[in-house]
């Protein structure tokens, strides 16, 4: 039997709507309207673009956003000193630096100068720290990688106990989804581009979360049958009958993964819509920590 889609376009309609629905609450009770700052420094096109997505989410569920850009040659100075005026501007509830920055910039100072309380995409190193310590709380975890667990919870029977394979391990998607596996009491083997027998390791997973960034790379017969596929990888391919002249395709060869997976993402559709989805409750809950 063909796996059940998993469809993140509607799971992410239903918390932008819950979202939505607690800010207009909010407001009627004289609450301060929640404020998302973002801070996007050169000229990338698809970081334009997701940062184009993120105002627009944030305008549709009551949130203010407020854009702030930098050429590419903005020096580290210049934005350290952003990021410190957002910090104390209490209109602004969640701070979102988009990466990659441009080369030069030192990420890790920067990310770590957010307010920790304004830290909406979880990657402040406390934070971080935080979600890989057994015991301890961070105040946010990355969207992503947040989706991906909302995604689990619905479609898993139960994670605990489960084998859990994540292919990859960036700072951004790997390795916080491999940590909140952990958490979730999950025996998770963590995948590389240095690790053997891939498919060997995938084929024990009950729970597969490919983040990898190679299109189509993990084959049908590498899953095992009845596992949760989180497929977050977002691929461009060639495709001459598409207007735009290319697809896109997830990290998983769907058409075949899912004639033995029991539940399984598509790209698009997928992984894709949570992370702004998540991006907008975790703003609304920086609202909620700065003004009860
Ligand atoms: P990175 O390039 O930062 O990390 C890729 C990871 O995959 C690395 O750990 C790398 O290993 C590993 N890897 C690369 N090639 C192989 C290989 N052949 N075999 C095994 N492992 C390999 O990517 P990101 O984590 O930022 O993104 C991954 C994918 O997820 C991309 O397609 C990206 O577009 C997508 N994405 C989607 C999001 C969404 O909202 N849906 C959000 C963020 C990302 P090593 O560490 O050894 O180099």
């Amino acid at each position: 039997m063909p796996a059940s889609i998993i469809d993140g376009t509607e799971l992410a309609r239903q918390i932008r709507a819950d979202v939505a629905r607690e800010v207009s609450e909010r407001l009627q009770a004289g609450k301060p309207q929640p404020g998302l700052a973002t801070v996007l420094v050169g000229d990338d096109p698809a970081s334009h673009d997701y940062v184009r997505s993120k105002h627009k989410a944030c305008n549709e569920v009551g949130i203010r956003s407020f854009g702030n850009e930098l050429p590419a040659n903005a020096s580290q100075k210049e934005v350290e000193d952003l990021v410190r005026k957002l910090n104390d501007d209490p209109e602004v509830n969640g701070i979102l630096v988009q990466l990659p920055l441009p080369k030069g910039l030192d990420e890790e100072r920067i990310l770590s100068l957010i307010d920790l309380s304004k830290d909406v995409d979880g990657f402040h190193p406390i934070n971080v720290g935080r979600l890989a310590q057994k015991g301890r709380e961070p105040l946010f975890v990355p969207c992503t990688p947040a989706g991906c667990m909302v995604m689990l919870e619905k479609y898993c029977d139960r994670i605990e106990g489960k084998n859990a394979v994540v292919l990859g391990r960036s700072n951004i998607v790997g390795m916080p989804v491999a940590l909140l596996l952990v958490r979730a009491n999950a025996t998770v083997t963590i995948c590389h581009s240095r690790s053997a027998d891939l498919p060997g390791i995938i084929r024990q997973a009950d729970i597969l979360v490919t983040a990898v960034g190679r299109p189509e790379m993990v084959r049908g017969d590498w899953i095992k049958p009845g596992a949760v596929v989180i497929d977050v990888g977002i691929n461009h391919v060639d495709d001459a009958t598409k207007k735009r002249g290319y697809r896109l395709v997830g990290d998983v060869k769907f058409d075949e993964a899912v004639e033995v997976a029991g539940a399984i993402t598509p790209v698009p559709g997928g992984v894709g819509p949570m992370t702004i989805a998540m991006l907008l409750k975790s703003t609304l809950y920086a609202s909620k920590l700065a003004h009860g």
